[in-house]
């Protein structure tokens, strides 16, 4: 038996206060004696889990580090087995010079805290964190399903029932960053990772690249862009004309798009394409910037690229502020005129835009009719991906060590 708070020996009323409210909060809510020692069970290891972590000062030598699995502006991440646990893990290592000049160090630090406190089946698992002289390490649990990026990439576009559901459980992922306060502002499909199962988890809390403001077009450049609402080509930046270039069909589209995406990915600028139009105009912003990401993620899985996408991404900053001129659905596409309602409901001015009162607001749209939100996390996923054993990165690019290193040297450029 636990001890009350009313026992006397302070050592033990400390560590067992927030296990005997647990236990009584058990036994007033309706929970069965079964599912009440399992809780409780779970909560003992991870005291022992966090005494032990407290004890030991973790290092990057505690881990055996595997195969690279990602790349970002900052670092790489990789697969990586900690040796006293054999526990397997990913590990993202941030250069801390890199992310100086950036001046992004207080929002990692930020970001970390987040990740650690906020305990989500929504939100990828921040394990453990440390640094050393040249870098910061996030060891965190392994998503083996890979990232929506890639799976977009493999299947080209997705049905209506497939999106609805990877679209409903982003929602039920920024709906719970944002109950905690918290914006993601960079939300977009490397962003969105698959577990074991096929369910979605948020990552990469605000490590935002796009925000860095000498990586995009400047103020007044969109400014003006957003002022000047004229037609524009298709391609953004030309004034339409008889001399027009032809607009590429959808499959065109697609295929160029495709080419460019993991370069985009890739470098240190990021891809601006899921960016909220508020965001990039630097005007104030809140957390609807997100759900205007969702609906270019939307947009994406039903299209087959992103709706503002553009040769170079000064053009695609440039269409994202003129959306109104910009936003269309190629007729080959066949969305349901509920998705589309839903995309330009999504995508449009903040006080128009759908969840400026909360999630609630989109979940009732009737493009999620067959969506069960509550039993979302237990029902099998669109895509079961597949996974043979836990070192298993079939669900992820290849990364060369060597090209690694050498894209690293170069400061990340490509
Ligand atoms: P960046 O800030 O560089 O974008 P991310 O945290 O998004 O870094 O990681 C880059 C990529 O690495 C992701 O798109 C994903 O493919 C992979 N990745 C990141 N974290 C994990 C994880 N916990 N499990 C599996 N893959 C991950
Ligand atoms: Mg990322």
């Amino acid at each position: 038996m636990a001890c009350g708070p009313k026992k006397k020996g302070m050592a033990c009323e400390k560590k067992s206060l927030a296990r005997w409210m647990l236990e009584k909060k058990l036994a007033d809510a309706d929970v069965s004696e079964e599912e009440q020692n399992n809780i409780l069970k779970d909560l003992e290891k991870k005291e022992t889990e966090y005494m032990r972590l407290r004890r030991h000062k973790m290092g990057v030598d505690d881990f055996e580090l595997l195969t690279i699995i990602g790349r970002g502006a900052f670092g790489e991440v990789r697969l990586c087995r900690e040796k006293a646990t054999s526990n397997v893990y990913a590990m993202k290592k941030l250069k801390k010079s890199e992310m100086l000049r950036r001046g992004q160090v207080e929002h990692v630090r930020a970001e970390r805290n987040l990740l650690a406190e906020v305990d989500s089946a929504y939100i990828v698992k921040l394990y453990c964190s440390f640094q050393d002289d040249e870098f910061l390490y996030l060891v965190m649990e392994y998503l083996p399903g890979g990232d929506m990026m890639t799976l977009l990439m493999r299947k080209d576009t997705l049905t209506e029932d497939e999106s609805s559901f990877y679209v409903a459980e982003t929602i039920l992922a920024i709906e719970s960053i944002h109950k905690h306060n918290y914006i993601h502002r960079d939300i977009k499909p490397d962003n969105l990772l698959l577990d074991r199962t096929g369910h979605l988890k948020l990552s990469d809390f605000g490590l935002c690249k796009p925000l860095d403001s000498s990586s995009f077009p400047n103020l007044t450049e969109l400014d003006n862009a957003a002022g000047n609402i004229t037609n524009t080509s298709a391609d953004g930046d030309k004034p339409l004309s008889s001399t027009a270039v032809p607009r590429r069909t959808q499959q065109e589209q697609l295929l160029h798009w495709q080419k460019n995406r993991r370069m985009l990915a890739y470098s240190t600028v990021g891809t601006p394409d899921y960016i909220a139009p508020e965001v990039l105009l630097k005007k104030g912003y809140g957390m609807e910037c997100d759900w205007w990401s969702l609906g270019a993620i939307m947009y994406e899985m039903l299209v087959g690229y992103p709706p503002f996408y553009s040769e170079d991404p000064m053009s695609t900053c440039r269409k994202i502020v003129n959306w109104r001129s910009h936003l269309k659905f190629p007729e080959e596409a066949r969305l349901s005129p509920e998705a589309k309602d839903l995309i330009n409901k999504l995508l449009c001015n903040v006080d128009q835009r759908l969840g400026m009162k909360g999630a609630h607001e989109i979940k009732a749209h009737p493009w999620f009719r067959s969506v069960e939100w509550e039993k979302l996390y237990q029902m099998e996923a669109a895509f079961i991906p597949e996974v043979i054993d836990e070192l298993d990165t079939q669900n992820f690019e290849n990364f060369e060590e060597e090209a690694c290193t050498e894209w690293w040297q170069s400061g990340g450029k490509m």
